[in-house]
């Protein structure tokens, strides 16, 4: 049985609360590991490190900073089947995602290399008479992350890239579910250069965020995970005078007109509906095609290839679509939400519920499931079951697909398959959620551009990565300078304006 502490100025130490949760292996069902679930002062002693270390790195130049993420970048790169395999072994995702889980969180570190480039404030030469104004972007201190299970390299990497070449120390309260890879990415940021106290890692429950949430030094926070927790943590960040956005869960609708290529839409499905056995924030849960005769179509097209996908372990390599559901809680709810929608009146056209792979017994695993007819009133359609669960809500017309869309309480992502460019456009400007697919169903931005959901995917203001990440983690400053040259007459006693 392996012990996890945290990783607190430059070095994995124990966890002293005395207090621990299980780490599973999802394919097994067995416990692998015991994590350590950090107290308010464990904590709050971290954060008093980090503060005592942040003043000399906010004060290092941006492109020697830069060069400690080129060095993370190379490093990242030395070691992605590592990084993939501890990842694979405790969240259950196939080993090929679990790469592109790393390798979406490294592009984010790439985009940090161009800090000096990011942190160029603003100039106006000669604002007023002998008058220069310019604007610096400085760090904000100590700032934190508290991230989710299903990505636990990519967000962590999206929160402390940022956040470190903006010259702040960060604290990540990463997922007790998955603990490894956060710490392991700790100690490669180590062998990048990056100076001890600045990332500190510190692994727990709801005590460890609520200590961070009322730590008097913390500046900012960046939140991803359901909604209610978002939503929580939005609310008693923003009391305490915090910057805060928290990103939550999804209900992720995907549009499929009457002319699109319905191979091509079934294809997308699959891929978005059941990859990661549907733990993505940005996974296709809703299928809405236009039409009953799409509906015919679509579904005729979506079960064989449901039927078809293959269930298993990691190790089971290119074999395997996707893996277990990362714990038996999490594959409880699934299959308790599966017979609400059945008891409901929703048409089970695959049906996954007696799913059982040899050898695997105890491990997590759900079947893929398919849903047809539907409707808006049932629990499988309101609520988030991140799960390998897609549902087929029939739609007569365009508008009230969108309309679907639109009227519901998530909005994460979207797309539309289409072969015409006016509704794709249409749909495109008057959806009202973040991130929107044309013909493309998991519309990740890229990490130039930024992430972000609206409705009740995103609370708070800015999105994660790109350029938005870069304002969240520093704090404007402006300065109005004049030499004595420049002045001319006595005391003003009016407000100075520009006539
Ligand atoms: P979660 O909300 O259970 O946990 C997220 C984090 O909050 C973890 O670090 C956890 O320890 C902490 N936490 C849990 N309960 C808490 C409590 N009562 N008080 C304080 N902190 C608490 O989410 P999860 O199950 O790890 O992740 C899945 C969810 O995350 C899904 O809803 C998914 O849609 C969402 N998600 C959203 C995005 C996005 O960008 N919008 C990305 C990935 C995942």
């Amino acid at each position: 049985m392996q012990d996890i502490g945290h990783f607190i100025d430059g070095a994995l130490v124990a966890g002293a609360s005395g207090r621990t949760a299980d780490v599973f292996n999802p394919a097994t069902g067995e416990v692998q590991a015991k994590v350590a679930l950090a107290s308010k002062d464990e904590v709050d002693a971290a954060i008093a490190k980090a503060a005592a270390a942040q003043p000399a790195w906010g004060a290092t130049n941006p492109q020697k900073r830069a060069r400690v993420m080129m060095k993370f970048v190379a490093l990242l790169n030395r070691d992605m089947d590592k990084l993939a395999e501890a990842l694979s072994r405790e969240h259950g995702k196939t080993f090929v995602d679990a790469k592109g889980d790393v390798q979406r969180g490294l592009e984010v570190i790439e985009f940090c290399i161009g800090a000096p480039h990011l942190l160029k404030g603003e100039f106006t030469d000669s604002a007023g008479p002998g008058i220069d104004m310019y604007s610096l972007r400085q760090p904000l201190g100590v700032v934190a992350g508290i991230t989710p299970f299903n990505f636990p390299a990519m967000i962590p990497m999206w929160k402390m890239g940022p956040a470190l070449a903006c010259g702040n120390a960060f604290i990540l309260k990463p997922s007790e579910r998955d603990p490894s890879v956060p710490l392991m990415l700790a100690e490669l940021l180590k062998e990048a250069g990056l100076p001890d106290g600045l990332l500190q890692v510190v692994n727990g429950d709801k005590e460890a965020v609520d200590a961070i949430l009322d730590n008097e030094t913390i500046q900012a926070i960046g939140f991803v995970g359901s909604t209610p927790i978002a939503h929580y943590i939005y609310s008693r960040g923003c009391a305490n005078g915090k910057r805060v956005q928290c990103f939550g869960g999804a209900k992720n609708h995907m549009i499929i007109m009457p002319d699109a290529d319905m191979d091509q839409a079934a294809d997308a499905l699959v891929g978005a509906g059941y990859g990661a056995a549907g733990e993505r924030c940005m996974a296709i849960s809703v299928a809405v095609p236009v039409g009953d005769e799409t509906a015919d179509r679509l579904i005729e097209k979506l079960v064989p290839r449901v039927e078809a996908l293959k269930v298993g372990p990691y190790t089971a390599g290119d074999d395997v679509d996707f893996g277990p559901v990362v714990t038996a809680a999490a594959k409880q709810n699934i299959h308790r939400l599966v017979e609400t929608g059945v008891q409901q009146g929703a048409k089970l056209v695959v049906d996954g519920r007696d799913f059982s792979l040899q050898g695997y017994e105890d491990g997590f695993f759900v079947g893929a499931h398919l849903f047809d007819h539907v409707t808006p009133d049932m629990d499988i359609y309101k609520t988030e079951i991140f799960g390998p669960v897609l549902s087929t809500v029939r739609a007569k017309t365009y508008e009230e697909a969108i309309g679907l869309a639109m009227d519901h309480e998530y909005g994460n992502g979207t797309a539309i398959f289409t072969r015409d460019g006016d509704t794709a456009r249409d749909f495109a400007n008057r959806i009202n959620i973040g991130m929107v697919g044309v013909n493309v169903p998991i519309p990740v931005p890229l990490a130039y551009h930024t992430f972000g959901g609206w409705k009740k995917s995103g609370f708070g203001d800015l999105n994660q990565h790109g350029p938005d990440s870069f304002k969240f983690y520093t704090r404007t400053k402006t300065v109005t300078a004049r030499w004595p040259s420049g002045i001319k007459e006595g005391g003003e006693f009016s407000i100075p304006v520009m006539e």
